[in-house]
């Protein structure tokens, strides 16, 4: 019963062998995989894929320094290509302190969460380097699915993000990360989900990530947690249906 909660299929290092890679998450025993879009190009390719394996789910977004890309018409297009769509979640959309323009990013953001409240559908947020700001506008604008990927900002943060009864999902470098094992450690388990960040952020360094290797990922934080890892997976499983099934009748994850 293992969720990833956020990936990217539609990347290059994908191309050659998606097919055993979704076969091998089903053999793991994965039941949904939502591999998020980041540019209009990415956005296409992931609701194809979505579309062939009935596994993959399709969240919609555009990732900040592909935002800042683009003209605001251009951005302004894709959202209502996004609405139109009809995508299983918003996603990968947010802040980043890295890149630069932080105001536009802001503007883009905001149309973002507009946009999942009027969709009713989960925000599946990026945050890096910008966790207070993306908490602040979450909360005056008064989101409510809301996903928090990869979180590396401060404990207390991740706290006040579980309050708001939004959710923290746990990347595979949790068996490595002394930083993700403290959150998991103190965030209520009734608050995390898993994901790969695929091909990203394998907890071996270098090698590709896959959805397959949440089985890990749930097996330490179960170790954390001191439950069994098949009741850790039977927890997360609920998670994801709370936060992404709630209210759909179209999708069936078996
Ligand atoms: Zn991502």
């Amino acid at each position: 019963m293992l969720i990833d909660i956020h990936c990217h299929l539609d990347f290059k290092d994908f191309e050659k062998d998606l097919d055993s890679v979704i076969e091998r998450a089903g053999k793991a025993g994965v039941k949904a995989i939502i591999s998020a879009g980041v540019n209009t190009e990415s956005n296409r390719k992931t609701l194809a894929i979505a579309k062939k394996y009935p596994l993959v789910k399709a969240a919609l977004g555009i990732y900040p320094s592909d935002a800042l890309k683009m003209k605001d018409s251009e951005i302004d297009k894709e959202i209502a290509f996004i609405k139109k769509s009809k995508p299983f979640a918003i996603g990968e959309v947010g802040l980043d302190g890295t890149y630069p323009e932080m105001e536009k990013q802001k503007i883009v953001f905001k149309k973002f969460i507009e946009l999942a409240k009027e969709l009713d559908v989960p925000l599946i947020v990026h945050s890096r380097k910008a966790e207070e700001e993306v908490f602040d506008m979450l909360s005056a604008m008064n989101a409510k699915k809301v996903v928090v990927h990869c979180f590396m900002g401060k404990l207390s943060l991740a706290k006040k993000i579980r309050e708001k009864g939004w959710m923290l999902s746990v990347p595979c470098i949790v068996e490595n990360s002394t930083q993700f094992q403290e959150m998991v450690k103190e965030i209520n388990a009734t608050h995390l989900l898993t994901e790969t960040d695929a091909p990203f952020l394998a907890a071996e360094k270098g090698k590709r990530n896959e959805p397959a290797f949440v089985k890990q990922s749930v097996a330490e934080i179960a170790g954390i947690k001191g439950v069994s890892a098949e009741e850790m997976e039977k927890m997360v499983f609920m998670n994801y249906q709370k936060m992404f099934m709630a209210g759909k009748r179209n999708y069936s994850v078996f």
